[in-house]
């Protein structure tokens, strides 16, 4: 389906090689962490990119914790997802590295692991099954008694019942790296535009561009679908190609103390009665709380009770945590599959690429992601463990887009990014 006839123009704020008559080797749509990561490496490797979105980074990029912590947070029936995970991870030192050199900004990533504490008996027996699982799995863990977790987080709660650390588990800030890879992509050059995508345009077999909301077209040989929850929403999609993403609500809180003190020198994430939660403290007196997970369809109001869910876990095991200033309350969508594995990868619609439906490890999946998906515009082989985000696989052909189940609330034990 084409698109109006016009050339391509943007009337948004551009900086690089902004000409009206330009075609780019390829269009980006989203500007989330994916999208950025994305446009920022085909730039390094020579293309010319357009980054098309109303809103940078104000999707899930714009809320999460961003734990790059394939260790602990790995749940039972996603070991294949695992690979991918600790690949994705593996990524990130250079990628910092790199990100940093290019603009001078410090992203906030912290290299000091993870603990993971059990709150009760019960909590404690399913930190046991978890740790069994890790060890199955080949993943490094320690197990720390009581007293080995509050010595190496003294703010730790008398009440907990003993722990496991994954060292190899770290987090960096979302806001700075998405900040840093905006920057990073307007000293390459990159062109944006803030419109909407409206729609994908093709002629039946190959993808020549997309419109936007002011009903400018834009050509481009590819197209790179990084639109988070949207990606499945915009029309001329065909249903082929569509990616069945859904929103995965979750609320999130980020606190400050009144007098600069830091309660927590690590990430620690707990399990309380049941429920999974962590806390992040960032380089600044920034502790964030998260994350519940809730199946509402497209809703980002945040509750009370997703607030005192929150609340009553983190001061569950550590009770400081009441005499923090409550600095932000937020909620975003993350992009979930049938599966809860991403797309990353060539369509069959030709010059039609997905970066998309990363869940619960968007900021932790996006190096590799764009690594792979830049892998795909030059037409060379993509890391090997991307091979379980394929598009075409079957989990995702056979089942089409999901519908949200309303009012559904997931808190599972070991899901909280
Ligand atoms: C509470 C919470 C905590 C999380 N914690 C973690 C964590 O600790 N670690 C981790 O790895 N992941 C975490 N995640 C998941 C992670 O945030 C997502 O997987 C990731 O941000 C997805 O990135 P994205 O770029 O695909 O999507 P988004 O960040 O949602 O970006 C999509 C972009 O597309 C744009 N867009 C939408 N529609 C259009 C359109 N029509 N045209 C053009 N642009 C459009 C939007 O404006 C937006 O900027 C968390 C998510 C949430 C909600």
């Amino acid at each position: 389906m084409m698109g109006d006839a016009a050339t391509a123009t943007s009337s948004a704020p551009h900086v690089g090689r902004a000409d009206a008559d330009r075609t780019p080797d390829v269009i980006v749509v989203g500007a989330g962490v994916i999208g950025l990561s994305t446009a920022w490496r085909a730039t390094l490797a020579g293309l010319d990119v357009t980054v098309i979105d109303p809103a940078p980074a104000s999707g899930a990029s714009g809320v999460a914790a961003g734990m790059l912590a394939p260790v602990t947070e790995v749940a039972y029936g996603e070991e294949s997802l695992l690979r991918l995970n600790i690949a994705g991870a593996r990524r990130w030192p250079d990628f910092t590295a790199e990100l940093e050199a290019a603009t001078g900004h410090d992203i906030g990533h912290q290299r000091d692991g993870t603990l993971l504490v059990a709150f009760d008996a019960d909590d404690h027996a399913a930190l046991r099954d978890l740790h069994g699982f890790q060890q199955h799995l080949g993943l490094e863990v320690d197990r720390r008694r009581s007293r080995e977790c509050r010595a190496q987080e003294p703010m730790l709660s008398p009440r907990i019942r003993g722990g496991v650390f994954a060292p190899g588990d770290h987090h960096v800030d979302p806001r700075r790296t998405t900040a840093a890879l905006a920057e990073a992509c307007r000293a390459r050059g990159v062109t944006t535009v803030a419109q909407p995508v409206e729609r994908i345009d093709h002629d039946g077999e190959r993808v020549l561009g997309v419109t936007t909301g002011d009903g400018a077209t834009h050509t481009a040989p590819r197209v790179v679908l990084a639109a988070g929850v949207a990606s499945g929403a915009l029309h001329g999609l065909p249903a082929s190609v569509a990616p069945p993403v859904r929103p995965v609500k979750g609320q999130i809180l980020r606190l400050r103390s009144r007098d600069g003190t830091r309660l927590l020198s690590g990430a620690v994430r707990g399990i309380v009665q049941g429920r999974s939660i962590y806390l992040v403290p960032r380089r600044d007196d920034e502790l964030v709380v998260g994350a519940t997970q809730e199946e509402l369809g497209h809703d980002r109001s945040v509750t009370a009770g997703g607030v005192r869910e929150l609340l009553d876990a983190a001061v569950a095991i550590v009770p400081g945590v009441d005499e923090l200033t409550l600095a932000e309350t937020a909620a975003g969508l993350r992009p979930g599959t049938p599966d809860n594995h991403p797309l990353v990868g060539a369509t069959d619609l030709d010059g039609l690429i997905l970066a998309t439906g990363h869940h619960r490890h968007g900021v932790l999946l996006a190096p590799i992601t764009a690594e792979a998906v830049v892998a795909c515009l030059l037409g060379e082989t993509p890391p090997a463990e991307i091979e379980v985000a394929d598009p075409r696989r079957s989990a995702v052909t056979d089942t089409g887009p999901r519908t949200s189940d309303p009012g559904r609330r997931v808190d599972d034990v070991r899901s909280a990014s």
